[in-house]
């Protein structure tokens, strides 16, 4: 029996929690060491793609991933105690356990130790370390545009609650902005920041076409230092695509001939109509489509990039 139809079909065999493969079932906790004390935490989320000759199973930019997450640590002073290389070994070995017969998500998270009665976690506070895994169906080869609406929730700012930490407790500002764009019929939310600029939507950035230039808002615009709008940027330079990264006011989206999502989870998410208008034709566009075949080639090895894969052997 392989380690995954042993799990069951909810969750896989095992998770990587301090140093160590456990089972799913023993990876447990106190039911107080959740509420105030988890505000803190911060995570990652990675995506490895079964390459088309179905042996090799690819995290994409892991080392940039994780690079990240220990950037994310040190704004929220949280100490990882494990350095890069052991995290990337353990993401490895953790897939490797749990034989993902597809794709896999994996999700490296950090959190404060125990049960901590404060409101506020101190700085410094050990913490555990946990990387979660499931599976997950891509959508880059049968994409409709999303229906977009600009948001009447803020994004949260730098000098608030900085989106560039990838913190759990920044998705509450996300969850209001999506749950107001759900009621209201749309897919999914598009945040302008406290200088009312285009920032980005809950869980990927976003990029406008217009005349043939990508714009997407800068990193200092309130958003998520993304890297998939890091990889996409590259691309689209590779295909001889003009690319700006500034700010980007709410009536620009008016007058895009394309807009698309860029995100790990939502990967290229054509963006179909924004506040009701539609996004040129309605349909993804010549540039949206480059760029998905492009991200498409990459992730599943074919495209060259070797140095953002790391094959997971079986
Ligand atoms: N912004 C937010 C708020 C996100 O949650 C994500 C997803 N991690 C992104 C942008 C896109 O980042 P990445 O491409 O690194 O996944």
């Amino acid at each position: 029996m392989t380690a995954l139809a042993s799990a069951g079909q909810d969750h896989p065999a095992m998770i990587w929690r301090n140093g160590d493969l456990v089972p799913w079932e023993s990876a447990t906790i106190h039911v107080n060491a959740v509420g105030h004390a988890s505000t803190a935490a911060v995570f990652e989320g990675i995506k490895a793609y079964r390459a088309d000759d179905g042996e090799r199973l690819l995290l994409f930019r892991l080392h940039d991933h994780l690079r990240r997450l220990y950037d994310s640590a040190r704004i929220a002073r949280l100490h990882i105690p494990y350095d890069l290389p052991a995290l990337e070994r353990a993401v490895s070995d953790l897939l490797r356990a749990n034989e993902f017969p597809g794709n896999a998500y994996v999700r490296p998270w950090i959190f404060p130790m125990g049960i901590i009665r404060e409101q506020m976690v101190p700085a410094g506070a050990p913490c555990e370390v946990v990387i979660d895994s499931w599976t997950f169906d891509s959508s880059l080869r049968e994409q409709a545009g999303a229906q977009a609406v600009v948001s009447s929730w803020q994004r949260i700012s730098d000098a608030a609650m900085p989106p560039r930490v990838k913190a759990f407790s920044n998705y509450h500002n996300g969850r209001f902005a999506l749950m107001e764009a759900r009621a209201s019929g749309h897919d999914w939310p598009v945040m302008l920041n406290s200088r009312h600029k285009v920032a980005e939507g809950p869980g990927a950035c976003i990029a406008l076409v217009r005349d043939g230039v990508v714009v997407t808002p800068s990193l200092t615009s309130d958003v998520l230092d993304g890297i998939t709008r890091d990889t996409s940027l590259t691309l689209l330079a590779e295909q001889g695509v003009p690319v700006e990264q500034r700010e980007v006011d709410r009536s620009e989206l008016y007058l895009a001939d394309e807009m698309f999502f860029m995100g790990t989870a939502w990967e290229i998410l054509p963006i179909a109509s924004i506040d009701g208008l539609p996004v040129g034709a309605g349909v993804p566009g010549p540039v949206t489509k480059t760029l998905t075949a492009a991200y498409d080639g990459v992730v599943h090895g074919r495209a060259g990039h070797e140095q953002w894969l790391t094959a997971v052997s079986r």
